[in-house]
């Protein structure tokens, strides 16, 4: 029996993985895992996705450790590496998940070109719910709007059950060396800004089945209701487990989908639970049809949108500094965690893209660099749509009110309080404007307006009837 290498990717686990199961029903495998900065040029992983993929990978290997294999763990260009380990190893068949971002796809192309004939390259699907080109509208072209493209998904046989994980796999004895992980300096040294965040996170399989387990028995119940309060810890926070593959969506569907029939009142919450997991395949669907999406505005018109581009805003917008108390507690969890509650991002990207008029693109590429779930296609996907450019985009005149929003979603202010800790002692009333508090006010909470916290980058008012006025040269012209 020959060995097969299974490349792992996008999908850094061991359960419900067809083409690794595929494998190891064929004989010995070899676990590879590449990483190949040059193949995703300027996309390749951020600084808090490598911390994250730094922890996944030693989880995925102390998993393949633990049934007495070893992941080998090689950096440069793919196609010469499996080329390199396919002789060493004597492999007939090299199996992986496919991917949909451009350069990922580019990259699989060039595989089936240098692999054409000797070693059977085989693609499988494991990454998504549903595989891009198996939904499609009634003219048979690709959804553009989320609620039809979810109730399609909705009326199709649900996906299949997970695969367990493989039992009894011949772990291929690898016969040339491995990179160390640690020489990979995937981990942020002087500072190390992460230190703290294995306490927050545990990337890894087990790290994921333990966090769809704690939602499902502790906060499902209130998902709806709770999802869009930042403060409330509502949500399952699984998404830099997904982005990395540690978990299926097929196995989170059916676990879902088994405690609604076990708890029929729980179904709306996990209908509601199960549709964020649609955005999700919506992004891939709208990525994988539209591939310029990672780079050019989705509606052709606004090629022409009037950004500003202030460099000294974008700084103070990173930096949590824009003087609006939401949006600096958004940008302030987002350095701290590597992660930002979902309404929050809606409201911090709507402020950089519409009150600063600064391309979203900026704004992408550093939540590229600083989320642990950033994502190919959520990411940018997402940004589209709040900058008013993307598919199924909110109408471009729907200008967030930073100040509305954390009046509405942050009432009790515990949010802002926590990651705004200069204004955590204004009153309510005033702590989502502080600006329009009195001096005694002010000075009572021990707050300095330019001082110890700054004023507010733009007037709100003013901000929104510039953006609008941007808008309205892109439609009119
Ligand atoms: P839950 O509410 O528990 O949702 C479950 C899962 O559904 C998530 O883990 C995620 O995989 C998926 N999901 C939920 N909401 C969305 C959404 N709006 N779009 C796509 N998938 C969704 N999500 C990412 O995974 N990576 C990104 O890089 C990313 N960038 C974003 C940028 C902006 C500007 C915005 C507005 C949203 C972005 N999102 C991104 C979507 C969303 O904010 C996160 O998926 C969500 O906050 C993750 O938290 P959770 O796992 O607790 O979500």
């Amino acid at each position: 029996m020959t060995t097969t290498i299974y490349l792992f990717r996008n999908d850094l686990r061991l359960a419900d993985l067809p083409g690794l199961a595929a494998a190891a029903a064929n004989g010995p495998v070899l676990p590879v895992y590449i990483l190949d900065d040059d193949a995703a040029g300027d996309r390749a992983h951020g600084g808090a996705s490598r911390w994250w993929l730094h922890h996944s990978l030693r989880a995925l290997a102390a998993d393949i450790a633990a049934g007495g294999g070893q992941l080998v763990l090689r950096s440069g260009d793919t196609v010469s590496c499996l080329q390199e380990l396919a002789a060493v190893s004597g492999a007939g068949a090299i199996h992986f998940s496919r991917s949909y971002s451009p350069w990922e796809r580019a990259l699989e192309t060039r595989l089936r070109q240098e692999f054409d004939g000797g070693v059977h390259l085989k693609r499988f699907p494991g990454v998504l719910l549903h595989e891009p080109e198996s939904i499609a509208n009634q003219t048979g072209e690709p959804f553009k709007v989320f609620t039809p493209f979810w109730r399609h998904c909705r009326r199709q046989n649900g996906p299949g059950l997970p695969l367990r994980t493989p039992s009894g796999v011949t772990w291929s004895k690898p016969q040339s060396s491995s990179d160390s992980l640690e020489d990979w300096a995937l981990l942020p040294r002087n500072p190390d800004w992460a230190a703290h965040w294995p306490k927050l996170w545990t990337p890894g399989t087990a790290g994921a089945r333990h966090a769809l387990e704690q939602f499902l028995r502790h906060r499902l119940q209130r998902y709806a209701s709770g999802r869009d309060h930042p403060a409330e810890n509502a949500t399952s926070r699984l998404s830099p487990h997904l982005r990395f593959g540690e978990i299926s969506p097929r196995e989170i569907w059916h676990k879902a989908r088994e405690l609604a029939a076990r708890n029929p009142q729980q179904q709306d919450q996990v209908d509601k639970f199960l549709s964020e997991l649609g955005w999700r395949e919506f992004s891939y669907h709208l990525l994988y049809h539209f591939p310029t999406i990672p780079e050019k505005p989705f509606k052709e018109q606004f090629s022409d949108f009037p950004w500003l581009g202030n460099q000294a805003q974008l700084r103070a917008w990173q930096r949590g500094q824009t003087g609006y108390p939401v949006v600096d507690a958004g940008m302030r969890e987002l350095w701290h965690t590597g992660y930002m509650h979902n309404r929050i991002r809606m409201v911090t990207a709507s402020f950089l893209s519409k009150h600063l008029l600064t391309h979203w693109r900026a704004g992408e590429r550093w939540f590229w660099d600083t989320l642990v779930d950033a994502d190919p296609a959520s990411n940018t996907c997402s940004w589209q749509w709040v900058a008013g450019s993307g598919a199924d985009a909110a109408p471009y005149f729907r200008i967030f009110n930073p100040v509305i929003q954390g009046e509405k979603f942050d009432a009790d202010g515990a949010y802002v309080r926590h990651w705004v800790p200069e204004v955590a002692r204004l009153p309510d009333r005033w702590l989502h404007r502080p600006w329009e508090a009195t001096d005694e006010v002010l000075s009572a909470a021990g707050v300095v307006l330019g001082d110890n916290y700054p004023r507010p980058l733009v007037d709100h008012r003013q901000a929104r009837e510039a953006a609008l006025s941007a808008y309205q040269q892109i439609r009119s012209g």
